[in-house]
């Protein structure tokens, strides 16, 4: 098997002067003030509906950038019959057609939609362009082109024959269909989980985020453009629970690719339990769920590489990653140096809209996150055993915008190091020097979540005393860097406990959950 190889999709800088700077803003400013209406995407249909509802900017809530149609249950059941129709067709295709057509997805966004996709993340989801180019261009080119590798590798896995056996099995797509259900907070998770699935034969019924509707549209255009056949990939939104009921009362429901919140996952889990016995075949359940993630700094690491891993990890597109640094646990000889350094970051991150590039804060999703990060502040101000050091201000008089904010507490299992919270509020926990185990401790029994960790030390000793102690509170854990930023091809990404199935983005433990594997056995 041979297929153009996967390189990971180099990073643009857009400093002042580039063209893509110029382009990206261009591109932002004509889409700012055209107003976008999304239909549902049901096999060769546009579907518009009565109801809509609007589009607005999270740094700018009343204006408004477009609506989007929302469905009744009759168009999901259509996009169910839909997607079962298209599937006789599809799920026969060779391989290389399927590939080719997600080669040719990656090269569109890495070529003529880049702007367009940038720049749709950046106004629909107040993301900078720094942040939305690692998302929405090379993390979806890589998690298309990476995935179109590791496909073929899997299908290159055989089993040994002897001489008057032949053995071997076939990669086949589920026998039903696949409900993808994406989040806003990354441009590239709505563009992987309905492709990695299509991408292994299976036909996808897609609910994106109705936060994240501008950049999923042009996800939609692409993929049309790059061939993906009508009824392959259906892309409905509206009444998120009618939309799942729906979708899981069908008896051709085969999985779910799912990014979002640990109680949605757990309600969807549950009423497959309901269900299970009107299935055609057991569904495949496959979730990234919640997060709690930490930072850990030994007195041996250096303060400068810790301050930076939190002001990167936790304030990066404002904390809104499922994989965010929001606890931290500091030694006390070094918290007047990474306070000191924090503070000064803290001071240089200037906030507003993205549409002026100095702004490295931009707002967060929408009014109810808003209303929960600041209520979560208001708290730490009141408590007796929590300080609001560093930020704490909130303004929602133009766009949902949040403060960085650094809240200490002198209880380490004080409420915002235990809930996650989805936002720029990081908690900072000062353990004293010669309490290192217990502290080991701490972290691995705080939090119900395991995505993402990151241990900052110059002692090996400790650094491998940490990494075991906390074997099982990380699914993707960091020795020495920060706890974001997983990069595909490089740091297949995925937690345990309640973050989530840890079926690895970016891998082929991912893809193998897409099929339904078939032995043949022939004897001569
Ligand atoms: N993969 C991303 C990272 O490593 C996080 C994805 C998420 O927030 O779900 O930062």
């Amino acid at each position: 098997f041979h297929v153009p190889p996967a390189v990971n999709e180099p990073i643009k800088s857009y400093a002042p002067g580039t063209p893509e700077r110029d382009e990206v803003l261009k591109m932002y400013k004509e889409l700012y003030n055209q107003k976008i209406d999304v239909p549902l995407y049901i096999g060769d249909q546009e579907i518009r509906t009565n109801n809509t509802r609007n589009i607005n900017p999270p740094h700018d809530h009343q204006h408004c950038v477009g609506t989007f149609h929302t469905a009744e249950k009759k168009h999901i059941e259509q996009a169910i019959s839909t997607a079962l129709e298209a599937r006789k067709k599809w799920s026969q295709l060779a391989w290389e057609q399927r590939a080719a057509i997600f080669l040719k997805a990656a090269d569109l966004i890495a070529g003529p939609y880049r702007a367009k996709i940038n720049a749709a993340t950046m106004i629909g989801q107040s993301k900078n362009i720094f942040q939305a180019e690692i998302d929405s261009a090379c993390e979806i080119i890589d998690f298309l082109r990476f995935n179109v590798e590791y496909m073929t590798q899997m299908y290159d896995e055989q089993p040994e024959s002897d001489e008057h056996a032949w053995n071997r099995v076939e990669y086949r797509p589920l026998e039903g269909f696949v409900y993808a259900i994406t989040p806003f907070n990354f441009t590239a998770i709505a563009g992987n989980l309905p492709s990695s699935a299509a991408m292994m034969g299976n036909v996808v019924v897609w609910k994106p985020s109705a936060t994240q509707m501008f950049s999923a549209q042009v996800l939609m255009e692409v993929f049309q453009e790059a061939g993906v056949p009508n009824g392959v990939i259906n892309m409905v939104m509206g009444d998120a629970q009618m939309i799942t009921e729906t979708v899981l009362a069908s008896p051709d429901f085969a999985g779910v690719h799912f990014t979002g919140s640990t109680g949605v996952f757990n309600s969807i889990w549950s009423k497959i339990g309901q269900n299970i016995g009107n299935y055609k075949t057991y569904p495949r359940i496959v979730g990234e769920t919640g997060g709690k993630d930490f930072i850990v700094a030994h007195p041996s690491a250096n303060s400068k590489e810790v301050s930076t891993a939190i002001a990167r990890g936790a304030f990066e597109f404002q904390g809104q990653k499922c994989s965010a640094a929001s606890r931290m646990y500091i030694p006390k000889s070094m918290w007047p140096s990474v306070k000191a350094e924090l503070e000064a970051d803290l001071k240089s991150f200037k906030m507003g809209s993205p549409e002026d590039m100095s702004n490295f804060i931009n707002a967060v999703i929408d009014e109810k996150s808003f209303d929960k990060l600041a209520s979560y502040i208001d708290r730490a101000k009141n408590d007796t055993d929590a300080e609001v050091i560093m930020g704490g201000n909130y303004d929602k008089s133009k766009g949902w915008f949040i403060e960085p904010t650094v809240i200490l507490t002198s209880n380490p299992k004080y409420v915002t190091m235990e809930t996650e919270l989805f936002g720029p509020v990081a908690t900072i926990y000062v353990y004293e020097d010669d309490k290192w185990e217990e502290m080991l401790n701490l972290v691995d029994t705080t939090s119900e979540y395991a995505l993402t960790g990151a241990i900052f030390s110059k002692d090996r000793y400790a650094a491998e005393q940490a990494t075991k102690a906390l074997e099982n509170a990380a699914g993707n854990f960091y020795i020495n860097d920060k706890c974001t930023g997983a990069v595909v091809g490089r740091q297949p990404f995925g937690g345990a406990r309640a973050s989530g199935t840890n079926d690895k983005a970016g891998s082929k433990l991912n893809l193998m959950r897409w099929v339904s594997v078939r032995l043949i056995k022939e004897t001569f």
